[in-house]
């Protein structure tokens, strides 16, 4: 692996100073951005540690339901905490299907978030394009584990389990630079992650996320999260869906494993089962009707039944009738 300067940030202002370094990158855990560094397809010179700045591990639960997880707040302690346990729990049960207790102990919801795609020509160094090239090496080749749902050259998915959670709850990002401070839907977040080779994420250079931010109507109701995976001990998901019916009885879902990016279900399907009382027929044409604008690959339709087979599920634990 190559040299690199490591530097412990102690407040948000250095580390905005240290970021304006075009060499300089943001750490989180580590559990990703090491590995890449030490498969070649990450270069930075400096990592800027977050996790000493006051207030970056800290989970704020505010009275009206809404809340504010700092940028390095741990996995597990997402996973764990009692507060997001009972008030979001689609999210908890997200962060507690992430990988192994090790990397759960390690790893930060920033860096969770801005991690790179797990597709091995990507990982591998091959030429696709995100290593530089003009083409896609999985639109033809190995792509089991790509996306239905591509909107650019890109077929990778993210591999983010609480992005999956934190789609449907309708979360947003606080994002700090040299600039300020503003704040991102995660949809403008990824905004062109598959068209776009360096990264997925929006962040201007220097930004970085420094928090994520749930709003009130992210709290309670009926919310749960649920993985396939290709083996049952620790895997990315294959397909992963995020359900919540709000207080106010709002239907919203994400799949996970499908796109590079936050992935909701298609609103028409979500009004459906927002008016409920569904019967198995329904049940089968809203699941059609989800996955219509999907493109399976040579290897990935499989997808579109287990998209559809969680689908049916949650449709079943949201109807209220
Ligand atoms: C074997 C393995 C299995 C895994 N399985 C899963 C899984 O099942 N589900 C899942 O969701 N994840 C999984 N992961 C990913 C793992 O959860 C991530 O590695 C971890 O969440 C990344 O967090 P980190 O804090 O270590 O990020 P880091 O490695 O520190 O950083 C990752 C990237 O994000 C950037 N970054 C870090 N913090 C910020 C920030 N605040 N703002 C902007 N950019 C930032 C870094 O510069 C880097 O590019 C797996 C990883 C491995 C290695």
């Amino acid at each position: 692996m190559q040299p690199f300067t490591y530097h412990q940030s102690e407040s948000t202002a250095d580390a905005v100073r240290a970021l304006t370094s075009p060499v300089a990158v943001p750490l989180g855990g580590g559990t990703d951005l090491l590995v890449a560094m030490k498969e070649h397809i990450a270069h930075p010179e400096t990592l800027v540690d977050l996790r000493r700045i006051p207030g970056a591990r800290a989970v704020e639960l505010h009275d009206d339901g809404s809340a504010r997880l700092g940028c390095a707040v741990r996995i597990e302690d997402l996973a764990a905490h009692a507060g997001i346990t009972k008030r979001y729990a689609a999210l908890a049960q997200a962060a507690a299907a992430v990988g192994t207790p090790q990397l759960r102990t390690m790893g930060t919801l920033g860096g969770n978030l801005a991690q790179r795609p797990r597709c091995w020509y990507f990982r591998g160094g091959l030429p696709c394009f995100k290593n530089g090239a003009a083409d896609c090496l999985a639109e033809t080749g190995e792509n089991h584990y790509h996306g239905l749902f591509t909107t650019g050259t890109c077929h990778a998915v993210h591999p983010s389990d609480p992005l999956v959670a934190l789609t449907a709850l309708e979360a947003a990002v606080e994002v700090t630079g040299a600039s300020g401070v503003r704040t991102l839907t995660l949809a403008a977040l990824f905004e062109g992650a598959a068209q776009r080779p360096e990264r997925e994420v929006t962040l201007a250079p220097g930004e970085f996320i420094s928090a994520v931010l749930l709003p009130a109507s992210a709290a309670g109701g009926v919310q749960f999260y649920e993985k396939l995976m290709q083996r049952g001990a620790w895997d990315f998901a294959t397909v992963s869906l995020a359900a919540h019916r709000g207080v106010d009885g709002t239907v919203r879902m994400a799949f996970g494993g499908l796109s590079l990016g936050p992935c909701r279900v298609n609103p028409s399907v979500e009004e459906d089962v927002t008016t409920g009382d569904l019967d198995d027929d329904s049940i089968d044409a809203l699941a059609e009707r989800a996955m219509y604008d999907a493109k399976p690959l040579e290897h990935n339709g499989y997808k579109v039944w287990q998209a559809q087979a969680l689908l049916r599920r949650a449709m079943r634990r949201l109807d209220p009738l």
